[in-house]
């Protein structure tokens, strides 16, 4: 296969207006050519920062944004009525990343689900797609899920390490199960179980750079490009070709977030 006919590689939840990436953005873009990765989902955390991040969707083709923010993040209620005005930009394309989060915070984390529902409350309203964090809280994030309605709308279980029974329940609601470098830890063995078993329709893969590098690269920045080695990975694990993996997880990404929209390369 000539490097044109690979269908290209989408990583699709990234935070390039993270501080690590000041200065660094057509290196950014550089690597993700050389690695065959077309487009990339980057992500919202707070509505502070939104700008930036709407900012890189506007000055590129090739990157969309999210409007959301992230379940770590304190004291910062949302509007859903705030949100849905946010996402009234084309170039926004999912709400998140939202969720729960019981493993960096403790006590009283009620705010936390009432801002979890409002992101969903959001997402029915203006129909686009979630991006859902959970860690540590599976279960009250499955709940919420169904009592809110998001299979309404779909979305993704992003940069997923939860157990096969979460997969199906999110799978259930019509979620997308995405991957990250995590799966290509050495110690991820049931990770790498749930991985083999996602129908390959619902299955995406990102990177969250700048976290969570994939081997060989961990404890590095990770950065869009590396998701070579997540759908490498993914792919081994599965025992199919590596185009069939990059062509079904593109094709899922504009499903889910750009449907109607073209997969411009580069
Ligand atoms: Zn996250
Ligand atoms: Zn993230």
């Amino acid at each position: 296969m000539s490097a044109s006919d690979f269908p290209g590689l989408v990583d699709s939840h990234c935070h390039l207006d993270f501080p690590e990436f000041e200065g660094k953005l057509e290196e950014v873009r550089e690597e993700m050519r050389a690695n065959g990765v077309t487009h990339a989902l980057c992500i919202s955390v707070e509505l502070d920062g939104f700008p930036k991040v709407l900012g890189l969707a506007e000055t590129h083709d090739n990157f969309f944004a999210s409007v959301g923010v992230h379940p770590d993040r304190e004291a910062e209620p949302v509007d859903p009525a705030r949100l849905v005005d946010l996402a009234r930009n084309p170039r926004v394309v999912a709400i998140g990343e939202t969720g729960l989060d019981y493993h960096r915070l403790s006590g009283d984390l009620e705010w936390q689900r009432a801002r979890f529902r409002a992101h969903i409350r959001a997402a029915r309203r203006c129909r686009k797609p979630l991006v859902i964090h959970t860690r540590d809280a599976a279960e009250d994030t499955i709940r919420i899920m169904r009592e809110e309605g998001a299979g309404e709308v779909g979305g993704v279980m992003h940069c997923f390490t939860e157990t096969q029974d979460v997969a199906e329940a999110a799978l259930a609601q019509g979620f997308h199960i995405s991957f990250s470098g995590i799966v290509t830890f050495k110690n991820a063995g049931s990770l790498k179980d749930v991985a083999r078993g996602v129908p390959l329709e619902r299955l995406l893969i990102e990177t969250d750079s700048p976290y969570l590098a994939p081997v060989p690269h961990r404890g590095k920045t990770n950065r869009p490009g590396l998701v070579r080695h997540v759908a490498e990975e993914v792919a081994r694990l599965r025992n199919i070709p590596l185009e069939v993996l990059a062509g079904a997880t593109t094709r899922n990404f504009f499903r889910l977030f750009v449907p109607g929209g073209s997969e411009k390369v580069l």
